[in-house]
């Protein structure tokens, strides 16, 4: 099943997406599903980010083939850093390139959504606690981030988190093809059977850590081939069983982003 998340009228809901159909939910999909008696077109909907999250939590390192292509050595523990709410951006939405940044890199991601509050879960629980996967870009100033030494703010730009364009809840994640192009070029191609971590040991590690929470985001590190983005690009990550995250990069432009927001349903 397809969560997705949108705009119809002047309101905002969840649905689930059957063919070019969103059927309309009543709140949110975290706990039993209520459907309206309202289906609608997908051309007559703006997609939003296909969670709500308190927290975007994401692994640094956690292909072997990104390991290698490093010339590191394997981690004994997922190295984890946080993104804010404020950097997502939905499908189709414009990333913004930033006048403080001079290196802008795409990472494309698998990223898994939080069912259920989670503190303390084992590894072969974990599967009650996800609702689904989705597409995630970790776009990320390079050169801030070698500057800085730490990397809160080469990841944290508003719209340095595009994802979706939706949940997809009956997807086995542990190896699926991963990929992402650039202008149509594919620059990075693996699978998540490359994964250093698995998801279980992941969302176990994680949840020992701090409690996640419904709607919550955990993206699961980027494989080998990341590499520069420039304004007027079109990034797009494609993941198997999910679909496709596509954005265009914009340069910062503060005074038409003050005035129209980014231009389409950001967060
Ligand atoms: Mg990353």
């Amino acid at each position: 099943m397809r969560l997705v998340r949108c705009t119809y009228g002047a309101r905002r809901y969840w649905g689930v997406l059957e063919a070019a159909r969103v059927r309309l939910l009543e709140g949110d999909p975290y706990g039993k599903l209520a459907f309206l008696r309202k289906t609608v077109s997908l051309r007559d909907v703006a997609l939003s980010v296909p969670a709500t999250p308190t927290k975007i939590v994401l692994v640094g390192l956690n292909y072997k083939d990104h390991a290698k292509e490093l010339g590191m050595r394997t981690p004994r523990e997922p190295v984890i850093f946080l993104k804010p709410v404020t950097s997502l951006a939905a499908c189709g939405c414009d990333i913004v390139y930033p006048k403080a940044a001079s290196r802008l890199d795409y990472e494309a991601e698998l990223a898994l959504v939080i069912k259920k509050t989670a503190r303390h879960v084992r590894p072969k629980e974990t599967g009650n606690y996800i609702l689904g996967y989705t597409c995630l870009n970790d776009v990320t100033a390079r050169d801030l981030q070698k500057k800085d030494g730490q990397w809160t703010r080469a990841k944290s730009f508003d719209t340095f988190c595009p994802v979706g364009p939706w949940v997809e809840t009956a997807l086995d994640a542990s190896s699926v093809a991963i990929a992402s192009y650039v202008n149509g070029a594919v620059r990075q191609r693996s699978s998540t059977s490359e994964f250093i971590f698995t998801i279980p040991r992941l969302v176990s590690f994680i949840s020992g850590i701090m409690t996640l929470l419904p709607g919550d985001i955990i993206s699961t590190g980027t494989p080998a081939g990341v590499g520069p983005l420039r304004p007027g690009d079109i990034v797009e990550v494609k993941i198997e069983g999910i679909g496709c995250l596509e954005n265009r990069v914009v340069a910062e432009n503060p005074k038409k982003e003050l005035q129209d927001g980014f231009g389409c349903d950001k967060i």
